[in-house]
């Protein structure tokens, strides 16, 4: 039995009339990669930021690591981490200031430059933000998910822009991230990454979940159910070829 780490049930977001999220009900499990994916205006983000405690729900039921989030949303700030928009980062401040910064917010100790060596980053600790490269910054608002320690973190779509050796490295950190025995929910729009990174997806659209299993599960059932492909595919494909022809080095100073 895997131990359920969140769970939602029935829950309904209304934006006025319009109801962007339908009646939803899904558990993660504690240690797993879990997918949110869907078409731009499922309600992933509506999702999302209601188990973040960053918007209010029209109704339903939400359990995180046994906090009703009704009544506990204070407690359940302080066990999660959430991944900032890049806006969210003081523009004078070094890399090394900003981790110290947040661990005050957070009122964690905190070995700052510790924690950037986790993510790559030692070399950047007194960099600003806005000198880093797409990879590193994506790196350094890893990090800072990670400052109070939490049990579960927030990603939304993490590797967008970035060329295919900073998302191949980004998935890397985020499954160690995860072998450490931290939960992580995802974002993303690829659907690759999805099935490399995921333990498990829920498939969302219009504000229902549509499916929810292993990538490989779903890959095995639309076999089953017939499906070929139109065309047949080679076994290698052009990603294959730019990672074979520029190697996985990360290319970022
Ligand atoms: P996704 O993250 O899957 O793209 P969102 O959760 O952002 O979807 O949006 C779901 C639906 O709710 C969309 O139709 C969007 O336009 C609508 N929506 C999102 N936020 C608001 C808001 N603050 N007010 C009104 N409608 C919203």
């Amino acid at each position: 039995m895997q131990k359920i780490i969140i769970s939602v049930k029935d829950l309904v977001k209304k934006y006025g009339n319009f109801e962007a999220v339908k009646g939803i009900s899904f558990d993660v499990y504690a240690g797993e990669i879990f997918g949110l994916l869907g078409p731009n205006g499922a309600g992933k983000s509506t999702t999302l930021e209601i188990l973040e405690t960053l918007r209010s729900k029209t109704s339903g039921e939400v359990t995180i690591h046994g906090f009703d989030l009704e009544k506990h949303p204070a407690e359940i700030k302080q066990i999660i981490g959430v991944q900032l928009q890049n806006s969210g980062y003081y523009p004078q401040l070094k890399l090394i200031e900003l981790v110290e910064m947040f661990a005050g917010l957070y009122n964690q100790k905190t070995d700052a430059l510790a924690l950037l060596k986790s993510m790559q980053l030692e070399d950047k600790a007194n960099s600003l933000y806005k000198e880093l490269s797409g990879g590193q910054q994506q790196r350094f608002s890893l990090a800072i998910t990670l400052i109070n320690h939490p049990k579960i973190i927030f990603l939304d779509e993490p590797t967008t822009g970035l060329d295919p050796q900073a998302r191949r490295n980004l998935w890397q950190l985020i499954k160690r991230i995860r072998d450490n025995g931290t939960t992580v929910i995802i974002t993303t729009h690829y659907m690759d990454e999805a099935e490399m990174l995921c333990d498990r997806v829920a498939i969302i659209d219009s504000g229902k979940i549509i499916s929810i299993a292993s990538p490989e599960q779903m890959i095995d059932e639309l076999l089953l159910s017939g499906f070929e492909k139109a065309k047949e595919t080679k076994r290698a494909n052009l990603e294959d070829v730019f990672i074979h022809l520029t190697g996985k080095q990360l290319r970022e100073e």
